[in-house]
C-alpha cells in the first residue's frame, strides 16, 4: 500500500521535527514554534521539509537548519531536501497553543500580538504576567537574556520575565 507508507514515513518525520529544539528557548520545539510549513513528498518520490524562519535577524535559523539536517541524517533520512519557506513571514500567531503554555510554564511571557496587528506599531505591546497575569508590567530593557527577548517585569507580584518578542 503505497499511501500507507507515505504515512509512516510522514508520521516518522514529524515525530523526528517534534524532537529538534529552539535552541533559543530549548523548552519548544520547532513543531511548537510553528516553523515547520510542511512534509510531504513530491512527484519526484522525494521527501521535502518546509521551514520558515522566525526572524530573519534571528542567528538561530541556522542553528535550527542544522539541527534538522543532523537529527535526519541521523535516522539514515539524508535523502529528505530541507527547503526553506519564506512567504509567508512566520509570525508569533503560529505558535501552537502548547507552545505557548510551555512559554509560559518556562518563565516566558508568550506574544500577545503578531506583527499584523496595526497597534503594535505606534506603541509597546501589552504584556501579561506570566506568573499571576497581570497586565501592569513594564519594559525592564529592550533586551533580554537573548535578542529576541526583552525584559519586563511585572508591577503586580514583582516577577522579573522574558517576553518572546521575535516576531
Ligand atoms: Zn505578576
Amino acid at each position: 500500500m503505497e499511501g500507507g507508507v507515505g504515512a509512516e514515513r510522514e508520521g516518522r518525520l514529524r515525530a523526528l521535527l517534534a524532537r529538534v529544539a529552539d535552541p533559543e528557548i530549548p523548552v519548544l520545539s520547532i513543531v511548537d514554534l510553528g516553523i515547520v510549513r510542511h512534509v510531504r513528498q513530491d512527484a519526484d518520490g522525494r521527501w521535502r521539509v518546509g521551514l520558515t524562519p522566525t526572524y530573519s535577524a534571528c542567528p538561530a535559523t541556522e542553528a535550527i537548519r542544522s539541527a534538522v539536517r543532523t537529527a535526519l541524517d541521523a535516522e539514515g533520512l539524508t535523502d529528505v531536501i530541507l527547503e526553506e519557506v519564506l512567504s509567508p513571514p512566520w509570525t508569533s500567531a503560529w505558535l501552537t497553543s502548547e507552545g505557548r503554555q510551555k512559554l509560559r510554564s518556562f518563565g516566558i511571557a508568550p506574544p500577545e500580538e503578531t506583527v499584523a496587528s496595526p497597534r503594535r506599531l505606534w506603541q509597546a505591546p501589552l504584556v501579561s504576567c506570566p506568573r499571576c497575569e497581570s497586565r501592569s508590567t513594564e519594559r525592564v530593557s529592550e533586551f533580554g537574556s537573548t535578542p529576541c527577548k526583552a525584559h519586563y517585569r511585572c508591577s503586580a507580584c514583582g516577577e522579573p520575565f522574558d517576553y518572546f518578542k521575535c516576531l
